[in-house]
């Protein structure tokens, strides 16, 4: 292709309406256009990149088994209108107004499809009556439409997408754990060959049957979602469920009850200053309310309350946490609580206390008088408190010790960029969707679920592999393997020489962008570091008077000279090499 007649432009500027990252890279780069909010145009060279991340992602897909189709986006929305047996909420209220509707001229109520767990399930109860007709894997890759009420972060967050969504039918939990295994495999593969440095989270209830899901977080600088790693033993989870290990301070003999007086003291910090003490010997106590309930959540002075863990905790104890909220003003006068100076002493039975297990392994805390400007010392457990519920509601930090293998743990931001998920047959029920054993008994198909954003993951390549002066892709999903650079073409034999470089290089198949335009070194060689094709090829009146033409990776800074005759073969097999090398450098395995 040659750039002159490529449909795209770069921006030397940053855009104003830049929101950085990924964003204004592909922006910049001309890769991609803005229509309106959170809804994006796709030019040549965003749409080739597109197309060599969904191929990856289907042959992977193939290869574990699956079998490729195209449903609607266009949906009516009775499908989305199903109540479960349980009488809980119907999808399309699950959804609420990121369901995009509308009606068709009769005045039929349609959707536009944020996803096709209800489409795949009418679809594929048409063809599986019986267990001789099971697993099956059915996946697309499909544009999903979802308002999100606040678009952001370039691809990351769009109201339109592109997406790989395959589903699992079996006939039984062993079925559907070889197909969870199998996605799995092939998630690891395509994120692999994609170039992308990722984490795999597991998130199981444990229980046998459970929800079972996992998912693949690609570390970035910007990430939003934070997790904690141990790079000792592997283990990963999210903030909102990672475990540790409770430090145990030098064993002390509990002491008697002491009431101090600490004006000004309302923070964990200033009470520390004042006293002075280690913030590791105070109580933290915050007060929420869940339901109709007071809950005094209770943790060592040194941690953080971690709420989502804190609602988890009360929802297994059954207390209805889904909306907890921090009390408010009126609310702690009304349970006559002093801000800054409550604590679990001489709580009545109505509040419910929950206590993290860090207060277990220390002695002499110092908690709050429930009076203004005083604090108790030597508080003890259980001598001078009751909990109702014991629970880890603290949160995991940078360097707090694994429960698994003793190691550190260590905070890393990320992105999720795939999803796999067992949803056994909450859809399959609602529809109902079933198959005959060998026996000739009725069962509802087992299902499972497994989502890969396309365009977000294009989005995260961006965000973990550029330097300041643009994008470096992987040869795997560049757009195209070369930049072909061509210097002083108004002079004969540049000209002749990088025309017939351009020739050859696309007679033997190697992909070129040939910047042929009239334009100074700089622009071309900043044009050429912005767009980020992996392999650069210079030719230039010092490039032959060198002694032939320059060839410069985008991810590393040395350029070499290589001497003209036999060059395209040269570079052919310099893209061999980048295709068939992992992106570390590592050979990614025989496929
Ligand atoms: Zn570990």
């Amino acid at each position: 292709m040659r750039v002159s007649r490529l449909l795209t432009e770069t921006l030397r500027e940053v855009p104003h309406d830049s929101e950085g990252g990924n964003q204004e890279l592909l922006l910049r780069a001309g890769f991609i256009r803005q229509l309106t909010s959170g809804i994006y145009s796709f030019l040549p060279l965003g749409n080739r990149v597109i197309q060599k991340i969904s191929q990856i992602v289907r042959e992977e897909m193939n290869r574990a088994g699956g079998q490729e189709v195209i449903m609607p986006i266009l949906q009516p929305k009775d499908i989305w209108e199903k109540r479960p047996a349980n009488g809980g909420s119907t999808r399309a209220e699950g959804y609420g107004p990121v369901l995009f509707s509308l009606q068709d001229r009769k005045g039929r109520d349609m959707v536009l499809g944020p996803t096709h767990e209800e489409v795949v399930t009418l679809l594929g109860m048409e063809f599986m009556h019986s267990y001789r007709d099971l697993p099956q894997l059915i996946y697309q890759i499909q544009v999903k439409e979802r308002d999100e009420p606040r678009p952001r972060s370039g691809l990351l967050r769009t109201r339109e997408f592109i997406m790989k969504d395959l589903y699992s039918f079996d006939a039984d939990q062993e079925g559907l754990g070889i197909s969870y295994r199998k996605m799995a495999e092939a998630y690891n593969n395509v994120f692999t060959r994609c170039g992308l440095h990722f984490i795999v989270i597991h998130a199981d209830s444990g229980a046998i049957g459970g929800k079972a899901s996992q998912e693949f977080i690609a570390l970035t600088e910007a990430g939003e979602d934070d997790a904690l790693i141990c790079n000792t033993c592997g283990y990963a989870a999210n903030i909102e469920k990672a475990e540790f290990v409770r430090s145990e301070p030098m064993p002390e003999p509990e002491t008697a009850l002491e009431e101090v007086y600490t004006p000004n003291c309302k923070a964990i910090i200033e009470l520390a200053a004042f006293l002075p003490i280690p913030t590791a010997k105070i109580m933290k106590t915050v007060c929420y309310v869940a339901g109709d309930r007071f809950v005094l959540a209770v943790v060592r002075g040194d941690l953080e309350i971690n709420e989502v863990k804190l609602t988890h905790a009360l929802h297994r104890a059954g207390v209805d946490a889904t909306h907890l909220h921090l009390a408010t003003p009126e609310e702690l006068e009304q349970a006559r609580i002093v801000t800054g100076y409550t604590s679990p002493l001489d709580k009545d039975e109505q509040v419910l206390i929950a206590a993290d297990p860090s207060l277990k392994v220390g002695k002499n805390f110092v908690a709050g008088a429930n009076k203004q400007d005083y604090h108790v010392k030597n508080v003890n457990y259980p001598r001078d408190f009751r909990v109702d519920l014991w629970e880890d509601i603290a949160s995991a930090y940078e360097g707090a010790t694994c429960t698994q293998c003793g190691g550190r743990l260590h905070m890393v931001h990320g992105s999720e960029v795939g999803h796999i998920f067992k949803l056994g047959t909450k859809y399959s029920e609602l529809f109902g969707a079933t198959y005959l054993d060998a026996e000739g008994v009725s069962h509802p198909l087992l299902m499972g679920c497994y989502g890969i954003g396309i365009t977000r993951l294009m989005a995260i390549v961006v965000e973990q592999r550029h330097d300041e002066k643009g994008i470096i892709w992987p040869f795997s999903i560049a757009p195209y393997h070369v930049a072909l650079v061509g210097l002083d073409l108004d002079k004969e034999e540049s000209r002749r020489i990088t025309e017939q470089l351009y020739t050859d290089l696309t007679a033997v198949n190697v992909e070129v962008l040939y910047d042929d335009r009239m334009e100074t070194a700089g622009v071309k060689f900043n044009d050429a570091d912005l767009i980020g094709l992996p392999l650069r090829v210079v030719v230039s009146k010092r490039s032959l008077k060198n002694g032939g033409i320059e060839l410069k990776l985008r991810s590393e800074r040395e350029s070499r000279i290589v001497p003209l005759g036999g060059t395209a073969q040269r570079i052919q097999e310099e893209v061999l090499k980048g295709l068939t090398q992992g992106p570390g450098g590592h050979t990614v395995s025989s496929r």
